[in-house]
């Protein structure tokens, strides 16, 4: 008896690594941010992703992979073999809005992805350099009406969620600025604080030291009500525009056919990161929406993905867009 309990010890200990799977993690996971370093997307990846190797006992390398609005990445994570050791922060436009940016897209955020869960809602805010002449939405509003063919605007490329949601506000607006490209907003605002473009539609969470410190201006967040990151911000509703409402969001996935214990352990370490203390107030401290706890589960965030693509669909046909200038690389190491 013992000798068979011990060959089969033993054929189970050869046969579980050779499946790759017993030990899993046993070497690094890559987090693939798509977008350029220092922007909102790679803020809630390394807060979240800190947290998440301490759970998994192994460390999480995030490597930026930034390109046509967050696609290139998405696409190459796709195909990406599914063993667990490459995910990818993916957020409402790689997983929500693409769809209807790109008629060709590569990929299909539900088909190409396993769903691990949402990392962090994400607010957007209206922002402009600080020495713009309006002084609040209404002015900026007004402003837009006759001078907008004169103001740049950034975004971090067609498809991601600066371009969407600033087209749906350039459609509301009726603004018709020249949209300049970036590897991701993190530079872009690094261009907005230096004043070389005029404004944008953010991710909340790139945003709160800056407006804090004065560098930019804030005219309003696109929320039904303050958010507490930004207590004198108005929303806005508050400011006069309450068809702008719009909250955008990141989350995990890993390649399609990635093994359910692997997304359940990572799903496991994302929900452990988003309970603990310090991790939730980096987040809620950057303006996070942590609220929405449904989602954080992998069938809760495929249901969310289920629901925005034909969602951004439907708002980027009506939107439209206006003319865009050059792709402007303000990361070219990148
Ligand atoms: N989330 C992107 C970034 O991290 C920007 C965007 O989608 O607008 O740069």
């Amino acid at each position: 008896m013992r000798r068979m309990l011990t060959t089969l010890a033993a054929t189970l200990a050869l046969a579980l690594p050779a499946a790759g799977r017993a030990a899993w993690p046993d070497r690094p996971i890559t987090l693939v941010v798509p977008f350029a370093a220092g922007g909102p997307t790679d803020v809630v990846a390394r807060i979240v992703g800190e947290h998440m190797s301490r759970t998994l006992g192994q460390q999480i390398i995030v490597e930026n992979v930034a390109g046509a609005g967050g696609t290139t990445a998405s696409l190459r994570v796709a195909q990406t073999p599914p063993d667990g050791y490459t995910i990818e922060m993916g957020h409402m436009g790689t997983h929500g809005a693409a769809p209807g940016a790109y008629p060709d897209l590569k990929y299909d955020p539900l088909k190409d992805f396993e769903p691990i869960g949402l990392a962090a809602g994400t607010p957007i805010v209206v922002v402009a350099r600080k020495d713009l002449a309006p002084k609040n939405l209404k002015e900026f509003v007004a402003y837009l009406k006759t001078s907008s063919e004169k103001l740049n605007e950034a975004h971090a490329g067609t498809g991601s969620v600066s371009f969407t949601t600033c087209s749906l506000f350039n459609s509301i607006t009726g603004a018709k600025p020249t949209r300049v490209a970036y590897r991701g907003t993190g530079p872009a605002l690094n261009d907005l604080v230096a004043g070389q473009v005029d404004y944008m539609c953010d991710q909340i969470v790139n945003l709160v030291p800056q407006i804090q410190a004065g560098t930019i201006k804030a005219y309003a967040v696109a929320l039904p009500e303050r958010s507490p990151a930004l207590p004198n911000v108005p929303t806005t509703k508050e400011a006069g525009l309450p068809e702008f409402e719009v909250t955008a969001w990141n989350a995990l996935f890993a390649p399609k056919g990635t093994p359910k214990d692997i997304i359940q352990k990572l799903n496991g370490a994302l929900v452990k990161a988003l309970e603990d203390q310090n991790t939730r107030k980096r987040l809620l401290d950057l303006g996070a929406d942590l609220s929405n706890k449904a989602a954080v589960s992998p069938d809760g965030l495929r249901k969310l993905v289920e629901s925005e693509v034909p969602r951004w669909k439907k708002v980027l046909a009506s939107a439209g867009t206006s003319k865009e200038a050059p792709v402007k690389d303000a990361d070219p190491k990148k």
